[in-house]
């Protein structure tokens, strides 16, 4: 029988373990590139995905989007200097992520990846951390520049792939844009973030968050209970 439910995952921060490394080496690869000190705070931009947050410096600083070409080399970039960090201090999963996902799959539901991050970064990501997702269904920056579009195709694809249609969604990320998206579609959600930063998805309307997957049975009764956040 094809899954009823599916659960979409973002990737940095949620799956692996790797915010602040990403801050540094996007803001050194700009600076390289471009020639541009830029805001590594996040949440100030109009979108939450790299390619519209790519498209808003830009056109900001000089009234232009980025070229195909110039997306090319930024990528490239942000791969060497991931690989780089990597070689000093090697890429994190998220703690448990591994049995959490194989105890998704074992209950029956539909799993899939939708990452406000390039599809080169992210994967890369991913391969660093040892985690060996390629099997499931994926979505990028690449595929859209609103964090809600890269939910909807990732989805899509995953409904496609499986020849289900999904009679609930649930996303589970760790940033605000993520809960401010869910809000935005209705659509659950489960934070994963620690201290202040969970702390902060709790002020904001989070029904359901955890520091991370170390009690499997915690994140799955998550998954089962999760619904959209409040408005605050
Ligand atoms: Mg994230």
């Amino acid at each position: 029988m094809s899954p009823r439910q599916i659960v979409i995952f973002d990737i940095d921060g949620t799956l692996t373990d790797t915010t602040t490394l990403d801050d540094a080496n996007i803001a050194r690869a700009y600076r390289e590139l471009f020639g541009l000190e830029i805001d590594v705070d996040w949440s100030r931009y109009r979108t939450s995905t790299d390619s519209g947050i790519a498209r808003e410096i830009l056109e900001t600083s000089r009234g232009a989007p980025p070229e195909p070409a110039e997306l090319e080399r930024l990528t490239g970039r942000l791969v060497d200097l991931l690989a780089e960090g990597h070689a000093r201090e090697p890429v994190r999963p998220m703690k448990g992520v591994v049995e959490a996902l194989a105890a998704l799959e074992q209950a029956g539901f539909a799993l899939a990846l939708a990452s406000g991050g390039w599809k080169r970064t992210a994967e890369a990501k991913l391969a660093a951390a040892g985690l060996d997702l390629a099997h499931l269904p994926r979505a990028f920056a690449d595929d859209h520049e609103e964090r809600s579009g890269i939910i909807e195709i990732a989805s899509a694809r995953a409904a496609e792939a499986l020849g289900a249609r999904f009679e609930r969604m649930v996303y589970v990320g760790d940033g605000i844009w993520d809960l401010v998206t869910t809000r935005d579609m209705g659509m659950p959600f489960v934070g994963i973030a620690a201290g202040s930063r969970g702390d902060g998805l709790v002020s904001n309307g989070a029904h359901h968050v955890l520091g991370d997957y170390s009690d499997t049975a915690a994140f799955l009764a998550a998954i089962s209970a999760a619904r959209p956040p409040s408005g605050v």
